[in-house]
């Protein structure tokens, strides 16, 4: 039996992880299981899966929980704190699935475990990745990437090593906005946005696809899993997300990971890592899929890739102001308390007001992300309609 956590257990990625583990019920036991404000999703997961601790993020909830889950000897907690000591439960595998920077504590308390993190949030290595590498290089904790491009690049560098690496394609999907203007872009709505159109995901993930801020993230992240240099990775437009990433040796011999568009395949990947599970996902059908298309990029169209690019380069906190001033906006977009094309210019006008010396502990990232927060929540005042 394997001890298994997951973190953000009802979200997208959370519940496809269930959904494999609930498959196999004697190769699994489940330890913590956790959510932000689901307090009834959280507790029929965690009665469903024999989860011997169920935390919810929201400090208020923790008698609504406790109510959900009265009769199981069950454990119950709630609060920010009580997320990172669930992290630091002796466990086989994690799984880091809380979106947003709000995964970062927990996520870290996890790695300086020294056991396998399966990392889906992506943004707490956008915000703290030299530290959370460091983390993970100092407790010997085994890294596993879940994002789908990052998954495939890690099963391609098994046919090379790193130091032979010529360059990383990222592919990206362009999402549902791929062949919009600019100016037709203003007026999308939360719900065009949220409909990408090959990936089933979470609401702040979709709108990221929608602005290719999701892509701008994933440079960055990519920056700290296989550190080739800014200027080996890019960026590569493939509409039908069939072709997940690539990596190129200095031989010029390419490796591609390819599969259909579902997050179980590289969550599957991850579970099983060094071996290989069968998963119920759809077999790739490329007479069907009958052609793969590529374009380049747009940043004039696209500009969070460019603001992405700037902060990798600028390093210290900047992708941490990028990612929380983005964490704002996109909330407003949601929230419909601003247009989609004012994202990028929020996020753009965060980075630009900001500086402070290069973060050196956790608590410098944490005050990074706190004042873009407040900064972006400021020029959010001034925009919304
Ligand atoms: P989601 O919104 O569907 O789920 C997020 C989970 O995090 C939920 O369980 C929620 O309760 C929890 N959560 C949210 N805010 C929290 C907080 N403040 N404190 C504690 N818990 C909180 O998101 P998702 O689509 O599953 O994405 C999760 C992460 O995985 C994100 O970082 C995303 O970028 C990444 N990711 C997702 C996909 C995908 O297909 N959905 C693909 C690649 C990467
Ligand atoms: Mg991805």
């Amino acid at each position: 039996m394997r001890r298994v956590s997951i973190f953000g257990a009802t979200g997208s990625v959370g519940t496809s992880t269930l959904d494999l583990i609930g498959r196999d019920r004697d190769g699994y036991q489940v330890v913590a299981l956790t959510a932000h404000r689901d307090v009834a999703a959280l507790a029929a997961a965690a009665r469903q899966h024999d989860a011997k601790l169920a935390v919810i993020g929201d400090e208020a909830l923790y008698t609504d929980l406790r109510d959900a889950l009265s009769g199981t000897d069950i454990e119950v907690a709630a609060g920010p704190a009580a997320l990172v000591e669930a992290a630091r439960r002796d466990v086989d595998w994690t799984m880091a699935a809380i979106v947003g920077c709000a995964g970062l504590e927990p996520t870290l308390a996890a790695l300086e475990g020294g056991r396998t993190i399966a990392l889906a949030n992506k943004e707490s290595l956008v915000s703290a990745g030299s530290l959370m590498m460091e983390a993970a290089h100092a407790s010997g904790a085994t890294l596993l990437p879940v994002d789908s491009e990052h998954n495939a690049i890690f099963q391609c560098l098994a046919g090379g090593r790193l130091a032979e690496v010529r360059k990383i394609t990222l592919t990206a999907s362009g999402g549902p906005f791929r062949t919009l203007s600019q100016e037709a872009m203003r007026a999308v709505t939360p719900a065009q946005a949220v409909k990408h159109p090959n990936w089933s995901m979470g609401a702040k993930i979709s709108v990221d696809s929608a602005t290719m801020m999701n892509k701008g993230l994933e440079f960055i992240e990519a920056a700290h899993l296989f550190p080739v240099g800014l200027d080996r990775i890019e960026i590569l437009v493939h509409p039908q997300s069939v072709i997940h990433s690539m990596v190129e040796f200095r031989d010029c011999s390419t490796l591609a990971q390819l599969g259909s568009p579902d997050m179980r395949i590289p969550i599957a990947h991850a579970l099983a890592w060094p071996e290989r599970i069968a998963t119920p996902c759809a077999p790739l059908d490329l007479a069907a899929i009958g052609r793969l298309d590529f374009e380049a990029p747009d940043e004039a169209r696209f500009p969070a890739l460019r603001l992405a690019r700037q902060a990798a380069e600028a390093g210290g906190a900047y992708p941490a102001v990028l990612n929380a001033a983005n964490e704002v906006a996109v909330a407003a977009f949601l929230a419909e308390r601003i247009g989609f094309l004012e994202i990028a210019m929020i996020v753009e006008e965060t980075l630009t007001a900001y500086s402070a010396p290069a973060p050196r502990r956790i608590e410098d990232i944490l005050e990074a992300d706190r004042s873009a927060r407040a900064a972006a929540g400021r020029i959010l005042e001034r925009v919304q309609v």
